[in-house]
């Protein structure tokens, strides 16, 4: 049996999801110990229940001593098996890391389906829907799949109530070069809100505007129910050719607008400057359908380690090693070595 270290590298919930990936991809069973062992609060908490609950439902698997403010558990995979699904995160948690968790063992079952997830999709720390149905899932889709994402309502911490909804239909994961991202087609900075001042959208534009060079007519404020609130985050988003980035800055108390939006700015500014095709969190959620293809490579900036955690993970479920070489240019190319 495999076993984990969950405080090794990054140490977080990561670790948890991407094993639980790998065992229902590979049919490895695992023990992992020391749960997110480098957070403040350890253990599994609601929403990395709800994956690990996910991950039974859909993979036939059994799963000892898993509960919240559990520090391990073992799992054993079952077939997985393609179907209707509809899973619910609780407090809010992030419906896009449950996601994480199923879709990769979903694209290699034998049939479409269908997944319904309600809980947050503006999470901190997580990635919004708009970066999976248009960062991470043209990818997949260019692998081989066709998964379609929809967004039927907005979730934020702490009210959730959201709601996507993903239709699959799987295929082998071809191995795909993902090394140039081409020329900058377009871009956009969209500052959502509910149930908060209009005001607090307008200062981050505002900010955005003055530190990104991008046209008037990218930038637009939007307005949700405010029953959805309250909620805010500035989604800022360059679409090039092969590849789009999405740089967002979750709003919060303690925040004031236009740091949040510098900061988010500044990142997005920094990664248009690079060759990179892929930003620091589409490269650490790469790896696992890249391993999963057998292959392939792309390059990104500084890699996180996020990334090299999950890495460190596949290897242990595949054997495969995965390099991170610096490139003359300042990117980085990931592979298999
Ligand atoms: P923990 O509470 O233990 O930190 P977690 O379950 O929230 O755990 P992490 O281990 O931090 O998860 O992993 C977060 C995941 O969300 C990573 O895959 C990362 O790439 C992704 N992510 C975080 N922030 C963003 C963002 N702004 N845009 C896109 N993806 C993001």
């Amino acid at each position: 049996m495999i076993t984990i270290d969950g405080a090794e590298g990054e140490g977080g919930g990561q670790v948890v999801r991407n094993a639980l990936a790998l065992s229902l991809a590979t049919g490895q069973p695992f023990k992992i110990t020391s749960i997110r062992g480098k957070r403040e609060k350890p253990g599994l908490m609601r929403q990395h229940l709800t994956a690990v609950e996910a991950a039974c439902a859909i993979g036939n698997a059994t799963c000892e001593g898993a509960s919240v403010g559990s520090s391990e558990f073992t799992f054993h995979p079952g077939p997985v098996q393609a179907g209707e699904y509809h899973f619910a995160v609780g407090t809010a948690g992030s419906t896009s890391l449950v996601l994480q968790t199923v879709l990769m063992p979903l694209l290699l079952a034998g049939g479409p389906s269908r997944l319904v997830l309600e809980g947050g999709t503006h999470n901190m720390m997580a990635p919004p829907f708009e970066f999976i149905a248009r960062c991470f899932l043209p990818i997949i889709n260019r692998m081989g799949p066709r998964v379609d994402a929809r967004l039927v309502r907005h979730g934020f911490y702490p009210r959730g109530g959201g709601r996507i909804e993903i239709a699959i239909d799987p295929a082998p994961l071809q191995q795909i070069e993902c090394v140039e991202r081409g020329p900058l087609k377009s871009t956009s900075a969209i500052a959502l809100f509910a149930g908060l001042p209009f005001d607090i959208a307008d200062r981050e534009l505002g900010v955005a505007r003055q530190l990104l060079d991008w046209p008037d007519s990218a930038f637009a404020v939007r307005e949700l129910p405010a029953e959805w609130g309250p909620g805010n985050v500035l989604l800022l988003e360059a679409a090039f050719e092969q590849a789009t980035e999405i740089v967002t800055g979750f709003g919060r108390l303690g925040i004031s607008a236009e740091s949040l939006a510098k900061t988010a700015a500044q990142r997005m500014a920094g990664f248009v400057a690079t060759e990179a095709f892929a930003g620091p969190y589409l490269a650490d959620q790469l790896l696992l359908p890249f391993a999963l293809a057998g292959g392939g490579c792309f390059t990104t900036v500084k890699p996180s380690q996020h990334a090299r955690t999950a890495a460190g993970v596949i290897a242990m479920f595949t054997k495969q090693r995965w390099a991170f070489s610096a490139q003359a240019d300042g990117a980085h190319l990931v592979s298999v070595s």
